[in-house]
């Protein structure tokens, strides 16, 4: 049987996949992966970086094979898929009709059933919120054997638990979304660069209300008067230009590394390179949707740079009257502790209210940044950073988490029962046996 692991490949809990290639064929496979132990989750492509994807018993029904477009209109915008189906599939039939993903992550490797169950969030929440706010409708297969249809007026309260409900609710089947006109696959992009956390602040305000897409990179080593140093990047479809399709050459890290490349001497050079490349204050450019949205993905496995112990990634949102404060208590904790990687990212989120029970994002702004797992990260640098986000009235991400104490989730997610009362016996992750049973 084929053997999962999360993104960060932290905590280390391989998992079995019980493999589903048809719809019908999902009793079976869920029937067979909660033999055993009674539950089971469903798992897309493993691109969240914790243990939200893990299942408690060990065993989840990967859904990753059932990735059949099912059903488009090209005048409409409207398509409906299989789960499995990534988001890298949709943008390949949609770009050169006219339509784009209304939102999405850092990876086009995420699937359709993984985007809602996290309700993932991209560089324009300010502007168009989360995925969830652009799902139509979808189907719901539940252990009891029923399936049913649920949109904003239909099975209205599963509709809400299931967009970012961390696969809990149900297995889903398909699901409909709202696609996003565009004119062009290309991106006038715009870098600036900054000195510190307050110049990012007054870019942040001045530059999001007039861009699409708008995010900062971070060094997350810089310190006093520099503290929050980083480039600004701000993005909108270009007016014309072609309809294509990307096809970048890809990379693969070919082993996992027996020690991780991240080490003090490393992580400032890195960081003091990527800030001093951008030569001049302010750079502007076209570049492919591709370039723009996943610049990652064109290395395939770099998770495996972070060695055998893997990494965990720190992402928070802080509410506006904290923001400034507690993302300088944050930064300056993480330089202390001088880990970290170069891939901070800092953006602020919009007001946008999503239509999902525990949706992650809420206005304020978000930190995130991935660490190389040691013991220590837990007992006491996260410690410190839970502390400042707690008292900031901040949240972290479930996605990215494999450390949140029970009680900081539960505080920040009140909701967090709703989503209890309408789980599906037969499913429980290990991400939500740790918060909510501890
Ligand atoms: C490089 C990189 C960049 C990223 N950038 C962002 C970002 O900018 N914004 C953001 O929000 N996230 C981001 N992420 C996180 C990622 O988008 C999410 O974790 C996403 O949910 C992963 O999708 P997946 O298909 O791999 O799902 P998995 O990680 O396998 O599973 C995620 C959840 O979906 C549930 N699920 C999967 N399929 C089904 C189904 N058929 N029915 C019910 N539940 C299901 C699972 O049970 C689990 O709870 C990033 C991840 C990476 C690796």
């Amino acid at each position: 049987m084929k053997s999962v692991l999360s993104w960060g490949r932290y905590p280390h809990l391989p998992q079995e996949a019980h493999v589903v290639t048809w719809r019908d064929g999902i009793r079976a496979a869920w029937a067979d992966a909660s033999r055993e132990h009674g539950t089971t989750l469903a798992f897309g492509n493993g691109r969240s970086y914790g243990d939200s994807c893990l299942a408690a018993s060990g065993h989840v029904v990967q859904t990753l094979p059932l990735d059949r477009l099912i059903a488009a209109d090209w005048q409409t915008g409207v398509l409906r898929a299989e789960p499995g189906v990534t988001l890298e599939q949709i943008l390949d039939v949609a770009i050169p009709r006219g339509w784009m993903l209304p939102v999405t992550p850092g990876t086009k490797y995420a699937t359709l059933g993984g985007a809602i169950a996290n309700d993932v969030h991209g560089k324009n929440h300010h502007v168009r919120g989360t995925f969830g706010r652009h799902v139509r409708r979808f189907a719901l297969a539940r252990s009891d054997g029923t399936q049913f249809e649920c949109a904003p007026d239909e099975q209205p309260e599963y509709f809400a638990a299931t967009i970012g409900g961390l696969g809990l609710t149900g297995l889903i089947l398909w699901a409909e979304i709202q696609l996003m006109p565009i004119r062009s696959s290309m991106i006038d992009m715009t870098s600036i660069r900054f000195a510190n956390l307050d110049e990012f602040f007054s870019l942040s305000e001045q530059l999001d209300p007039l861009h699409e897409y708008s995010v900062a990179w971070v060094d997350c080593q810089s310190r006093g008067s520099a503290l929050g140093r980083g480039i600004f990047m701000v993005g909108d479809h270009a007016n014309d230009g072609p309809l294509e399709v990307t096809r970048r050459k890809k990379r693969t890290v070919p082993f996992t590394l027996p020690i991780p490349v991240f080490n003090r001497v490393t992580l400032r050079a890195f960081n003091e390179l990527y800030y001093q490349k951008q030569q001049r204050g302010e750079v502007s450019t076209q570049v492919s949707y591709d370039t723009y949205f996943y610049p990652l993905d064109s290395l395939l496995e770099w998770n495996r740079i972070y060695g055998r112990a893997g990494f965990q990634q720190y992402q928070c949102v802080v509410p506006p009257n904290t923001a400034r404060d507690a993302t300088r208590a944050i930064l300056d904790a993480i330089a202390a502790s001088g880990t970290g990687s170069f891939l901070a990212v800092l953006k602020r989120c919009g007001d946008v209210r999503s239509p999902g029970l525990l949706s992650f994002p809420r206005e304020g702004t978000s930190l995130a940044l991935d660490f190389p797992q040691r013991d220590a990260l837990n007992t006491r640098l996260f410690t410190q950073l839970d502390t400042i986000v707690r008292e900031a009235g901040g949240r972290i991400y479930p996605a990215k988490d494999a450390h949140m104490p029970g009680a900081d989730f539960r505080g920040a997610y009140p909701q967090w029962q709703q989503l209890e009362a309408l789980r599906d016996p037969a499913l429980l992750s290990r991400f939500w046996e740790r918060t909510t049973r501890t």
